[in-house]
Protein backbone atom coordinates (compact mmCIF):
# COMPACT_ATOMS: atom_id res chain seq x y z
CA UNK A 1 0.00 0.00 0.00
CA UNK A 2 2.83 2.33 0.77
CA UNK A 3 4.69 2.01 -2.37
CA UNK A 4 1.39 2.76 -4.64
CA UNK A 5 1.12 5.52 -2.11
CA UNK A 6 4.66 6.78 -3.23
CA UNK A 7 3.95 6.19 -6.89
CA UNK A 8 1.14 8.60 -6.61
CA UNK A 9 3.04 11.40 -4.95
CA UNK A 10 5.97 10.66 -7.79
CA UNK A 11 3.49 10.87 -10.26
CA UNK A 12 1.82 14.15 -8.72
CA UNK A 13 5.55 16.29 -8.49
CA UNK A 14 6.11 15.04 -11.73
CA UNK A 15 2.67 16.56 -13.14
CA UNK A 16 4.30 19.63 -11.70
CA UNK A 17 6.82 20.22 -13.58
CA UNK A 18 6.82 22.44 -16.42
CA UNK A 19 5.98 20.08 -19.40
CA UNK A 20 8.23 21.44 -22.13
CA UNK A 21 11.63 22.35 -22.11
CA UNK A 22 10.60 25.65 -23.25
CA UNK A 23 8.11 26.01 -20.57
CA UNK A 24 11.20 24.78 -17.93
CA UNK A 25 13.08 27.41 -19.48
CA UNK A 26 11.11 30.42 -19.42
CA UNK A 27 10.62 29.34 -15.64
CA UNK A 28 13.89 29.41 -14.78
CA UNK A 29 14.09 32.85 -17.32
CA UNK A 30 11.17 34.50 -16.04
CA UNK A 31 11.03 33.15 -12.49
CA UNK A 32 8.40 34.41 -9.79
CA UNK A 33 10.45 34.89 -7.11
CA UNK A 34 10.06 32.51 -3.56
CA UNK A 35 8.58 35.59 -1.92
CA UNK A 36 5.65 35.64 -3.95
CA UNK A 37 6.78 38.74 -5.90
CA UNK A 38 6.85 39.14 -10.27
CA UNK A 39 8.75 42.44 -10.40
CA UNK A 40 11.90 40.55 -11.44
CA UNK A 41 10.18 38.50 -14.07
CA UNK A 42 8.66 41.60 -15.26
CA UNK A 43 12.12 43.52 -15.61
CA UNK A 44 13.44 40.55 -17.53
CA UNK A 45 11.04 40.49 -19.74
CA UNK A 46 11.25 43.86 -20.66
CA UNK A 47 14.78 43.56 -20.61
CA UNK A 48 14.27 40.83 -23.65
CA UNK A 49 11.75 43.67 -25.41
CA UNK A 50 14.30 46.03 -25.49
CA UNK A 51 17.08 44.21 -26.49
CA UNK A 52 14.82 42.87 -29.07
CA UNK A 53 13.50 45.84 -30.51
CA UNK A 54 17.14 47.62 -30.27
CA UNK A 55 18.26 44.18 -32.63
CA UNK A 56 15.57 44.91 -34.46
CA UNK A 57 16.40 48.33 -35.10
CA UNK A 58 20.22 48.19 -36.07
CA UNK A 59 18.68 45.17 -38.22
CA UNK A 60 16.61 47.71 -40.30
CA UNK A 61 19.42 49.93 -40.62
CA UNK A 62 21.12 49.11 -44.31
CA UNK A 63 24.67 47.73 -45.02
CA UNK A 64 24.47 47.19 -40.91
CA UNK A 65 28.04 45.38 -40.07
CA UNK A 66 27.32 41.80 -38.49
CA UNK A 67 29.14 42.76 -35.18
CA UNK A 68 26.79 45.42 -34.82
CA UNK A 69 23.82 42.70 -34.06
CA UNK A 70 25.25 41.74 -30.06
CA UNK A 71 24.57 45.46 -29.41
CA UNK A 72 20.88 44.74 -29.27
CA UNK A 73 21.20 42.34 -26.63
CA UNK A 74 23.66 44.47 -24.68
CA UNK A 75 21.36 47.09 -24.55
CA UNK A 76 19.10 44.85 -22.98
CA UNK A 77 21.32 43.72 -20.38
CA UNK A 78 22.78 47.24 -19.71
CA UNK A 79 18.36 48.16 -19.60
CA UNK A 80 18.44 45.15 -16.65
CA UNK A 81 21.41 45.92 -14.95
CA UNK A 82 20.24 49.53 -14.59
CA UNK A 83 16.59 49.17 -13.75
CA UNK A 84 16.32 46.42 -12.34
CA UNK A 85 19.27 46.81 -9.29
CA UNK A 86 16.93 47.29 -7.21
CA UNK A 87 14.93 43.67 -7.65
CA UNK A 88 18.28 42.43 -7.36
CA UNK A 89 19.28 43.76 -4.20
CA UNK A 90 15.82 42.55 -2.89
CA UNK A 91 16.92 39.10 -3.65
CA UNK A 92 20.30 39.62 -1.82
CA UNK A 93 18.81 40.62 1.03
CA UNK A 94 16.20 37.76 1.16
CA UNK A 95 18.96 34.97 0.65
CA UNK A 96 20.43 36.53 3.93
CA UNK A 97 19.21 34.51 7.15
CA UNK A 98 17.28 36.51 8.78
CA UNK A 99 19.07 37.24 12.51
CA UNK A 100 17.71 35.22 15.61
CA UNK A 101 17.67 38.66 17.68
CA UNK A 102 15.13 40.43 15.06
CA UNK A 103 13.37 36.98 15.39
CA UNK A 104 13.16 37.33 19.41
CA UNK A 105 12.12 41.27 18.91
CA UNK A 106 9.26 40.14 16.60
CA UNK A 107 7.86 37.31 19.22
CA UNK A 108 8.16 39.55 21.93
CA UNK A 109 6.89 42.79 20.52
CA UNK A 110 4.63 42.39 17.07
CA UNK A 111 1.64 39.91 18.22
CA UNK A 112 0.45 39.69 14.21
CA UNK A 113 3.86 37.76 13.08
CA UNK A 114 2.59 35.01 16.09
CA UNK A 115 -0.50 35.22 14.21
CA UNK A 116 1.30 33.81 11.27
CA UNK A 117 1.82 30.56 9.18
CA UNK A 118 5.43 29.67 8.60
CA UNK A 119 5.13 30.67 5.26
CA UNK A 120 3.98 34.20 6.19
CA UNK A 121 6.55 34.07 9.06
CA UNK A 122 9.39 33.96 6.51
CA UNK A 123 7.13 36.49 3.73
CA UNK A 124 7.19 38.74 6.96
CA UNK A 125 10.88 38.34 7.70
CA UNK A 126 11.76 38.60 4.50
CA UNK A 127 9.89 42.18 4.29
CA UNK A 128 11.52 43.41 7.56
CA UNK A 129 15.02 42.43 6.04
CA UNK A 130 14.14 44.61 2.37
CA UNK A 131 13.21 47.23 4.44
CA UNK A 132 16.54 47.49 6.59
CA UNK A 133 18.45 47.37 3.48
CA UNK A 134 17.19 49.73 1.82
CA UNK A 135 16.34 52.22 4.31
CA UNK A 136 18.21 55.03 6.40
CA UNK A 137 16.75 55.32 9.75
CA UNK A 138 19.04 57.82 11.73
CA UNK A 139 18.15 59.27 14.81
CA UNK A 140 17.50 62.96 15.09
CA UNK A 141 20.85 64.73 14.84
CA UNK A 142 22.83 68.16 14.52
CA UNK A 143 20.17 70.26 15.43
CA UNK A 144 20.88 72.17 18.22
CA UNK A 145 19.08 70.75 21.41
CA UNK A 146 18.82 72.08 24.80
CA UNK A 147 18.29 68.73 26.44
CA UNK A 148 21.36 66.63 25.37
CA UNK A 149 19.82 63.88 27.33
CA UNK A 150 16.75 64.34 25.16
CA UNK A 151 18.84 62.66 21.78
CA UNK A 152 17.66 59.10 20.96
CA UNK A 153 19.73 55.82 21.19
CA UNK A 154 18.42 54.42 18.50
CA UNK A 155 18.70 50.07 18.78
CA UNK A 156 17.89 47.44 16.55
CA UNK A 157 14.69 46.65 18.41
CA UNK A 158 13.58 50.17 16.94
CA UNK A 159 14.73 49.82 13.39
CA UNK A 160 13.10 46.25 13.62
CA UNK A 161 10.05 47.74 14.55
CA UNK A 162 9.81 50.61 12.14
CA UNK A 163 10.55 48.04 9.31
CA UNK A 164 7.67 45.48 11.11
CA UNK A 165 4.83 48.84 10.91
CA UNK A 166 6.13 48.66 6.57
CA UNK A 167 6.31 45.22 6.44
CA UNK A 168 2.41 44.26 8.30
CA UNK A 169 0.81 46.52 5.34
CA UNK A 170 2.90 45.30 2.68
CA UNK A 171 2.81 41.26 3.80
CA UNK A 172 -0.22 40.70 1.41
CA UNK A 173 1.53 42.33 -1.25
CA UNK A 174 4.47 41.22 -2.48
CA UNK A 175 4.78 43.40 -5.41
CA UNK A 176 4.02 46.53 -3.41
CA UNK A 177 7.52 48.92 -3.13
CA UNK A 178 7.74 51.59 -0.52
CA UNK A 179 9.82 54.56 -1.94
CA UNK A 180 13.23 54.79 -0.35
CA UNK A 181 14.45 58.30 -1.15
CA UNK A 182 12.98 59.06 2.20
CA UNK A 183 14.65 59.19 5.05
CA UNK A 184 13.17 57.99 8.26
CA UNK A 185 14.10 60.28 11.36
CA UNK A 186 13.74 59.75 14.62
CA UNK A 187 12.57 62.01 17.71
CA UNK A 188 13.04 60.63 21.42
CA UNK A 189 9.79 62.31 22.15
CA UNK A 190 6.53 64.36 20.59
CA UNK A 191 7.50 67.12 18.16
CA UNK A 192 5.81 70.98 16.73
CA UNK A 193 4.32 70.37 13.78
CA UNK A 194 5.84 73.51 11.98
CA UNK A 195 9.16 73.97 13.75
CA UNK A 196 10.26 70.26 14.29
CA UNK A 197 11.47 71.55 17.78
CA UNK A 198 10.48 69.71 20.80
CA UNK A 199 9.31 72.46 22.41
CA UNK A 200 6.58 72.09 25.22
CA UNK A 201 3.23 71.32 24.12
CA UNK A 202 4.59 69.81 21.02
CA UNK A 203 2.42 66.94 19.93
CA UNK A 204 3.17 65.25 16.48
CA UNK A 205 3.77 62.05 17.28
CA UNK A 206 4.81 60.97 13.46
CA UNK A 207 4.79 63.02 10.36
CA UNK A 208 5.58 62.30 6.33
CA UNK A 209 6.55 64.97 4.44
CA UNK A 210 4.80 65.27 0.42
CA UNK A 211 8.89 64.88 -0.71
CA UNK A 212 10.45 64.86 2.79
CA UNK A 213 11.39 62.37 5.29
CA UNK A 214 9.11 60.49 7.84
CA UNK A 215 9.60 61.33 11.08
CA UNK A 216 8.41 59.54 14.24
CA UNK A 217 8.84 60.21 17.89
CA UNK A 218 10.81 56.76 18.80
CA UNK A 219 8.21 57.08 22.19
CA UNK A 220 4.86 56.57 19.93
CA UNK A 221 6.94 53.73 18.15
CA UNK A 222 7.69 52.32 21.98
CA UNK A 223 4.04 52.67 22.56
CA UNK A 224 2.54 51.48 18.98
CA UNK A 225 4.24 47.67 20.11
CA UNK A 226 3.43 47.11 23.72
CA UNK A 227 5.86 44.65 25.50
CA UNK A 228 4.37 40.91 25.62
CA UNK A 229 3.51 41.58 29.15
CA UNK A 230 0.46 43.71 28.61
CA UNK A 231 -0.80 41.88 25.60
CA UNK A 232 -3.49 40.28 27.53
CA UNK A 233 -4.48 43.24 29.45
CA UNK A 234 -7.05 45.78 28.47
CA UNK A 235 -10.06 45.79 27.34
CA UNK A 236 -9.08 43.95 23.97
CA UNK A 237 -6.56 41.06 23.57
CA UNK A 238 -4.06 43.38 21.99
CA UNK A 239 -4.71 46.30 23.48
CA UNK A 240 -2.77 47.88 26.31
CA UNK A 241 -5.19 50.78 26.69
CA UNK A 242 -9.09 50.96 26.62
CA UNK A 243 -8.98 53.84 24.90
CA UNK A 244 -7.75 54.52 21.18
CA UNK A 245 -5.62 51.23 22.03
CA UNK A 246 -5.84 51.25 17.70
CA UNK A 247 -3.39 54.00 17.62
CA UNK A 248 0.13 52.67 16.16
CA UNK A 249 2.00 55.49 14.18
CA UNK A 250 4.18 53.08 12.48
CA UNK A 251 0.91 51.87 10.57
CA UNK A 252 -0.37 55.33 10.42
CA UNK A 253 2.60 56.85 8.68
CA UNK A 254 3.44 54.06 6.14
CA UNK A 255 -0.28 54.66 5.61
CA UNK A 256 0.10 58.01 4.42
CA UNK A 257 3.46 56.14 2.67
CA UNK A 258 1.30 54.22 -0.08
CA UNK A 259 -1.42 56.87 -0.17
CA UNK A 260 1.70 59.67 -1.66
CA UNK A 261 2.45 57.08 -4.23
CA UNK A 262 1.84 58.27 -7.43
CA UNK A 263 -0.35 61.44 -6.76
CA UNK A 264 2.48 63.92 -7.18
CA UNK A 265 3.21 65.31 -3.50
CA UNK A 266 -0.73 64.90 -2.77
CA UNK A 267 -1.82 62.48 -0.37
CA UNK A 268 -6.03 61.81 -0.92
CA UNK A 269 -6.83 59.10 1.30
CA UNK A 270 -7.57 57.09 -2.48
CA UNK A 271 -4.51 55.67 -2.99
CA UNK A 272 -3.31 55.02 -6.69
CA UNK A 273 -2.52 51.50 -6.10
CA UNK A 274 -6.04 50.69 -5.87
CA UNK A 275 -7.88 49.76 -9.62
CA UNK A 276 -9.43 52.93 -10.86
CA UNK A 277 -12.65 50.45 -10.60
CA UNK A 278 -12.68 50.85 -6.82
CA UNK A 279 -11.57 54.17 -6.12
CA UNK A 280 -15.11 55.69 -6.86
CA UNK A 281 -16.28 53.75 -4.26
CA UNK A 282 -13.93 53.96 -1.81
CA UNK A 283 -13.98 57.62 -2.33
CA UNK A 284 -17.79 56.92 -1.63
CA UNK A 285 -17.41 55.03 1.37
CA UNK A 286 -14.73 57.87 3.25
CA UNK A 287 -17.13 60.05 2.68
CA UNK A 288 -19.69 57.33 4.64
CA UNK A 289 -17.49 56.95 6.92
CA UNK A 290 -16.50 60.41 7.49
CA UNK A 291 -20.36 60.83 8.41
CA UNK A 292 -20.51 58.04 10.81
CA UNK A 293 -17.60 60.00 12.67
CA UNK A 294 -19.66 63.32 12.84
CA UNK A 295 -22.84 61.12 14.46
CA UNK A 296 -20.45 59.32 16.84
CA UNK A 297 -21.45 56.69 15.24
CA UNK A 298 -18.12 54.85 14.20
CA UNK A 299 -15.22 53.02 16.09
CA UNK A 300 -12.58 54.88 13.84
CA UNK A 301 -10.46 57.85 15.61
CA UNK A 302 -12.07 60.99 15.06
CA UNK A 303 -8.75 62.48 13.96
CA UNK A 304 -9.77 60.89 10.80
CA UNK A 305 -12.32 63.82 10.41
CA UNK A 306 -9.24 66.34 9.42
CA UNK A 307 -9.28 65.35 5.63
CA UNK A 308 -9.78 62.07 3.75
CA UNK A 309 -5.55 61.29 3.81
CA UNK A 310 -6.09 60.75 7.64
CA UNK A 311 -9.46 59.33 7.48
CA UNK A 312 -7.33 56.79 5.38
CA UNK A 313 -4.64 56.01 7.89
CA UNK A 314 -7.06 56.21 10.69
CA UNK A 315 -9.03 53.14 8.91
CA UNK A 316 -5.94 51.48 8.46
CA UNK A 317 -4.65 51.59 11.91
CA UNK A 318 -8.21 50.09 13.06
CA UNK A 319 -7.94 47.55 10.70
CA UNK A 320 -4.46 46.44 11.51
CA UNK A 321 -5.22 46.85 15.49
CA UNK A 322 -8.94 46.79 16.37
CA UNK A 323 -10.30 44.41 13.22
CA UNK A 324 -12.58 42.43 15.05
CA UNK A 325 -14.64 45.60 15.88
CA UNK A 326 -13.62 46.92 13.02
CA UNK A 327 -15.35 44.27 10.88
CA UNK A 328 -18.43 44.03 12.81
CA UNK A 329 -19.05 47.95 13.17
CA UNK A 330 -17.83 48.70 9.54
CA UNK A 331 -17.88 45.81 7.27
CA UNK A 332 -18.08 47.94 3.81
CA UNK A 333 -14.81 49.43 5.07
CA UNK A 334 -13.13 46.70 6.72
CA UNK A 335 -13.93 44.74 2.94
CA UNK A 336 -12.29 47.91 1.03
CA UNK A 337 -9.21 47.19 3.18
CA UNK A 338 -8.75 43.66 2.92
CA UNK A 339 -9.06 43.85 -0.25
CA UNK A 340 -6.51 46.52 -0.43
CA UNK A 341 -4.50 44.69 1.56
CA UNK A 342 -5.03 41.22 0.33
CA UNK A 343 -4.89 40.61 4.61
CA UNK A 344 -8.15 39.59 6.81
CA UNK A 345 -6.48 40.50 10.12
CA UNK A 346 -9.87 39.85 11.94
CA UNK A 347 -9.91 36.22 11.27
CA UNK A 348 -5.87 35.86 12.87
CA UNK A 349 -7.12 37.84 15.63
CA UNK A 350 -9.63 35.19 16.08
CA UNK A 351 -8.09 31.70 15.79
CA UNK A 352 -5.32 33.26 18.34
CA UNK A 353 -8.14 34.10 20.65
CA UNK A 354 -9.37 30.49 20.29
CA UNK A 355 -5.31 29.47 21.00
CA UNK A 356 -5.26 31.64 24.11
CA UNK A 357 -8.63 30.96 25.88
CA UNK A 358 -7.09 28.23 27.50
CA UNK A 359 -9.86 24.88 27.81
CA UNK A 360 -10.67 23.00 31.39
CA UNK A 361 -8.44 19.28 30.32
CA UNK A 362 -12.36 17.52 30.38
CA UNK A 363 -13.24 19.52 27.74
CA UNK A 364 -10.56 18.51 25.52
CA UNK A 365 -11.17 16.53 21.99
CA UNK A 366 -14.57 18.45 22.46
CA UNK A 367 -15.72 21.08 19.59
CA UNK A 368 -14.56 24.41 21.13
CA UNK A 369 -17.43 27.01 20.31
CA UNK A 370 -16.05 30.54 21.59
CA UNK A 371 -17.50 32.41 19.08
CA UNK A 372 -21.24 32.94 18.09
ZN1 LIG B 1 -1.68 61.45 9.58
Amino acid sequence: MSSSHKSDATGASSERRPKSLLAAWSAKLFPVTPDGSTALRDYRILSSLVGLAALVALLAIPRMPVFAAPLGMMVGAAYYLIFARRERLRQKLLAAPFPDEYREILRQRVPLYLQLSDDEKRRFEGEIAVFLGEQRIYALGGLEQDDRAAQVKLTDEHRVLIAASAAILLLGRPDWRLPTDRDIVVYPTSFAEETYSMEQNAHAIGMVHAQGPILFAISAIEQSFPRRQSWLHGSGLFQSQPQFAQSHVGLHEFAHVLDFLGQQGRSTGVPVLLPPSVQREWHEQLAIERDRLIDGNSVLNPYGLKNEAELFAVSVESFFQDSARLRSHHPELYGLLSDFFNQDPAARTLSLQSVVQLRPWFALGSTPRYFA
